[in-house]
């Protein structure tokens, strides 16, 4: 598996302008030019994707969306290979924002398909709503990548990055609360064995990040003992002293 933490920002729909949006990222480009020991990868508005990919080589673009296919009657989509004709890498797919406007896993499994044939890796996001104390958000999670992943190879695991990301713990989530390091490690461990029980060893080559809340204070304790290869930074990633300090956190844990 690759040594290098993944850092995936998530934009979300922000900033409001490309002005803003260009400055966030020539940002963001200067202050990390001399990583090398981690992997970052920029998810901004499909609007802003065509300008930021001209002012950087190092920084990898994924987009917070796509449909599968090339081309189609589909308005108001975007499709995974024109994304990948623009030079965008990844895209994340299933996000709970997303799913709560709609989308099941079964639709969720056919854009994972679509990303994959097209070339982009997709960053598939599980995460339950709430926690109980009869555990069956594992049940839930479990679903989740079962169905999300139903039919996928097992050499094509490997390009897949799994984000789980407990709603309750995300910033936007009303009366949110933070998640600990052992609750990423726990769930991590979980989806582990999910996958090795499907897909068997390749498993192992399959990069599980966490993400909600996570900010230049807590980043430590996720990457240091929460098990997981990488982050999904919303809300910090738009914060570029903040996001900066995540990088270089991430850094340094790899040295
Ligand atoms: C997200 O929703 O993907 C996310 C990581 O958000 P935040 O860090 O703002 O909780």
């Amino acid at each position: 598996m690759e040594k290098k933490k993944i850092i995936i920002a998530n934009w979300k729909m922000h900033p409001l302008t490309d002005k803003e949006a260009e400055k966030l990222f020539v940002n963001l480009n200067k202050l990390t030019s001399r990583n090398k020991n981690a992997q970052i990868v920029i998810c901004p508005p499909f609007i802003y994707l065509e300008r930021l990919k001209r002012l950087s080589r190092k920084i990898i673009l994924g987009a917070q969306d796509a449909l599968g296919g090339d081309v189609g009657p589909f308005t108001g989509e975007v499709s995974s290979q024109m994304l990948y004709e623009m030079g965008v890498r990844y895209v994340i797919i299933g996000h709970s924002e997303r799913r709560a406007l709609g989308e099941s896993n079964s639709f969720i499994n056919k854009k994972i398909k679509g990303a994959l044939s097209a070339g982009l890796r997709p960053i598939l996001c599980v995460g339950e709503e709430a926690r109980d104390e009869s555990h069956s958000y594992f049940n839930f999670v479990k679903t989740e990548l079962e169905e999300c992943l139903a039919g996928i190879s097992k050499n094509s695991l490997p390009k897949i990055v799994i984000a789980y990301e407990p709603i309750w713990a995300i910033s936007s989530t009303q009366d949110r609360r933070d998640a600990t390091a052992h609750d990423s490690l726990e769930m991590a461990i979980f989806i582990r064995k999910v996958l090795s029980d499907k897909f068997g060893s390749v498993a192992a080559d399959t990069r599980i990040i966490y993400g909600g809340s996570v900010n230049e204070k807590d980043a430590e304790s996720f990457l240091g003992g929460g098990g997981v290869d990488g982050l999904l930074v919303g809300k910090a990633s738009l914060d570029t002293k903040k996001f900066v300090e995540i990088v270089k956190i991430s850094e340094n844990l790899n040295k």
